[in-house]
């Protein structure tokens, strides 16, 4: 079976590398991966990390770039790679555009699509474009790997059946990346502080929401100087202007770029906690029990809701500092946002997509 691996995002590299190297345990596949250059900078280290280099390589990126020409790029370098090799089988992965468009190019030749990481939904037009592009993807795909049994009834509500929960496969990746023995610079720089992580990225939360938030989690770290925060500004510039004029005289918090995945993972498992608008960083503080606040109004990750793992705070600048402190003031609260919870995986489902579905067609 010749299986293409695509890859375009920072997220789609962390959470397919560790799946690609399964593949290639079996004899089977002849696994071959494209990395759509999406995220160009930011997934060279993760390649690197995880010792793949990609088989297919675009370079769909220019500055200013609208998602309307991203998507156009994708498409026809999608199809003239389609054109040219031929392929039984492509894996995509979550909600990116990189996957969409991947996708499209694939069903319209007839090449079967397995959708890793299906059926997350919002049945809302946010998170955009990606919840049009998940949607799409199951519609096109013919093989769904969920990861949870919320995404199984989903998948089902939408005629997908007989789809089983395999989990996350971000789970995986931490037998690459976890370290007991790890250390940083950044550890000298906390002194001692608790440290807490900041990320933000979402398309829909630029401009004023991300402001707010942001000026929610200034009012916190002007509050507490017992905790030292570091934030890896994602590349997008309008990102970077907001956090810039925010944080220009607040000393408790660290703007970096953004962090290799190694150093990511293993400050996220020994951090008190995370202030994120991120997808996957809530499955894998899940996994780790360290405290969420969800910089969204609402989640596709309802489980980490459920489980107590995920706070979901919003934007606005009150809600930010009041969730923070009503937690932080109560053992109870924050203990149960502490419990560690395999809802998203236990480190087993790239296994469980390579052998049991591909290689055995279990169902
Ligand atoms: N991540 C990273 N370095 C950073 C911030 C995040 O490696 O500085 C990783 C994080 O561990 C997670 C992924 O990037 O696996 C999340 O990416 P992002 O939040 O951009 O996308 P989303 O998950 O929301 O699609």
């Amino acid at each position: 079976m010749r299986i293409l691996v695509v890859v375009g995002t920072r997220p789609e590299a962390i959470k397919m590398l560790p799946l690609v190297l399964e593949l290639k345990k079996y004899s089977q596949f002849e696994v071959l991966v494209c990395h759509s250059g999406q995220h160009e900078d930011m997934c060279r280290g993760i390649f690197e990390f995880f010792g793949i280099e990609p088989d297919v390589k675009f370079s769909v990126m220019r500055k200013g770039r609208s998602l309307w020409e991203l998507s156009q790029k994708l498409q026809e370098s999608f199809n003239s790679l389609f054109e040219t090799e031929k392929f039984d089988l492509i894996l995509v992965h979550g909600d990116t555009t990189t996957a969409f468009c991947a996708s499209l190019a694939a069903f319209y030749r007839g090449i079967k699509i397995a959708h890793v990481e299906a059926g997350l939904r919002t049945y809302k037009k946010e998170p955009f474009p990606e919840e049009f592009n998940r949607v799409a993807i199951d519609n096109m795909a013919s093989v769904h790997f969920p990861p949870t049994e919320e995404c199984v009834k989903n998948l089902a509500k939408e005629g997908i059946f007989h789809t089983q929960a395999v989990g996350n496969t971000v789970i995986d990746s931490f037998a690459y990346t976890l370290d007991e023995k790890y250390t940083s610079p950044i550890f000298e720089n906390a002194r001692n502080r608790k440290i807490i992580l900041i990320t933000t990225h979402r398309r829909e939360n630029l401009g004023e929401k991300m402001k707010n938030a942001l000026l929610g989690i200034r009012d916190i770290l002007e509050n507490r100087d017992d905790i030292y925060a570091v934030f890896p500004m994602h590349p997008n510039p309008a990102i970077r202007n907001i956090a810039r004029e925010v944080f220009a005289n607040t000393d408790n918090i660290e703007l970096c770029e953004p962090l290799p995945v190694y150093d990511f993972h293993n400050l996220l498992s020994r951090a008190f906690a995370v202030i994120t608008d991120s997808g996957g960083i809530q499955e894998e503080a899940a996994y780790l029990g360290v405290p969420v606040f969800l910089l969204r109004d609402e989640t596709e990750r309802g489980e980490a809701v459920s489980e107590g793992n995920v706070y979901l705070v919003g934007t606005k600048r009150e809600a930010v500092t009041q969730a923070f402190f009503q937690i932080m003031g109560d053992d109870t609260n924050l203990l149960s946002m502490r419990h560690k919870s395999t809802v998203f995986g236990d480190g087993t489902t790239s296994e469980k997509i390579a052998k049991k579905a591909l290689v055995n067609g279990e169902k």
